[in-house]
């Protein structure tokens, strides 16, 4: 047995999902978003499976850097955009487009010289308040990039919601109505959904939708999964049982002697810990699988290590697979446990887990 923690990436569930948002959208282009290592699945791998889609979505130059260098040659969008002059030239000598989001941006592009157009997409503030022109700004905006003869045609307009996963609809409804009126008078295309509107605002699909978390499998809505929505998780976290005790009633487990034995009852000790991306704030009750029985996490997650109940699963043994999250488990009731999104789970498993795809 060897401490080896599994990241398991399933490719054909990935794809999966993509035929799921292509089901949902029609003939409406697709940029899919895989900023931050493809949420956490590896970047190339993601982008390398997803060849169907009409673009790509990501954070930073530095990504869509990484993507042409491996010969991906698909359309990318950076959401950030340039922040410089020497970043500017990096999106035109590689074919990349930037989000416009600051007038600070339009200042460089003013002063630029640039060799070839460069594609935009621009980005309006309709209540998110994170990037983005709001409402007075707009007009000038857009018209000043209209007047660069460095821009390539058309410009797609874009606004983000920051509510979309609510049942509550009010805060969204207002943020659509608000990009309506912002957009009138633009004939260009148009993006706004995210997962939760692909899912839940058919009459706001527009041209472009950027599709994220969906495309790996987890419901953007609090209280359900993917399985719910007809999506398949593509990564399953495993680790291994490394020691089995048995516990005398009144003992106490791990740092800060937060869990007590209430009976006589096996303990397994788990090859996982917040090192590895697992969180540390999981609290008692946390499930994991083993052999396809639940058993609940008890004492605190140290650095390398957990420990779990063992009293549904007594026969289990030293060396058996205990799965974190991912098939059989949703990964959204781990993130409940832990207080936190499957976004961050999915993102926070390190390099120390053996990436594994099929
Ligand atoms: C990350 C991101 C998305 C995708 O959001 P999901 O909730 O993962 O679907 C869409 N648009 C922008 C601008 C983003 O940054």
């Amino acid at each position: 047995m060897t401490r080896e923690i599994q990241a398991h990436i399933n490719l054909a569930a990935l794809r999966h999902n993509f035929t799921r948002v292509r089901e949902l959208v029609g003939d409406r282009s697709i940029l899919s978003m895989i900023k931050a290592d493809g949420y956490g699945h590896g970047l190339l791998r993601v982008a390398r499976a997803l060849e169907n889609t009409d673009a790509f979505g990501v954070a930073s130059i530095g990504e869509a850097l990484a993507l042409r260098k491996a010969g991906i040659d698909s359309r990318i969008v950076v959401m950030s955009g340039f922040f410089n002059a020497t970043d500017l030239a990096l999106f035109v000598e590689n074919n990349i487009t930037a989000v416009i989001h600051h007038r600070l941006q339009i200042d460089l592009l003013e002063k630029s010289h640039l060799r070839k157009p460069l594609s935009i997409w621009f980005k309006i503030d309709t209540g998110m308040h994170r990037l983005g022109f709001c409402s007075e700004e707009v007009e000038v905006a857009y018209q000043r990039l209209n007047a660069l003869d460095c821009i390539q045609q058309p410009i797609v307009c874009m606004t983000h919601l920051a509510d979309a996963d609510n049942s509550d609809h009010s805060f969204t409804q207002q943020q659509l109505n608000r990009f309506e009126m912002a957009t009138q008078k633009f004939s260009g295309p148009k993006s706004v959904c995210n997962s939760a509107a692909i899912l839940a605002y058919k009459e706001a699909l527009a041209d472009w939708v950027r599709p994220g978390i969906m495309l790996y499998g987890v419901s953007p809505f609090p209280g359900r999964n993917g399985l719910q929505e007809a999506l398949e998780l593509v990564m399953t976290l495993s680790a291994t049982l490394m020691a089995v005790k048995s516990l005398k009633k009144g003992d106490l487990i791990g740092y800060g002697c937060t869990w007590q034995c209430p009976e006589d009852m096996p303990v397994g000790v788990v090859t996982i810990g917040y090192g590895d991306g697992y969180p540390r704030h999981a609290k008692n009750g946390t499930p994991v699988l083993i052999n396809d029985t639940i058993c609940p996490l008890v004492g605190r997650v140290s650095m390398d290590m957990m420990t779990v109940d063992l009293r549904p699963k007594p026969n289990a043994k030293v060396g058996d697979q205990v799965v974190l999250w991912g098939q059989g488990l949703p990964i959204e009731e781990v993130a409940e446990c832990a207080e936190t999104i499957p976004y961050e789970l999915l993102c926070g498993v390190t390099q120390r887990a053996t990436f594994v795809e099929t």
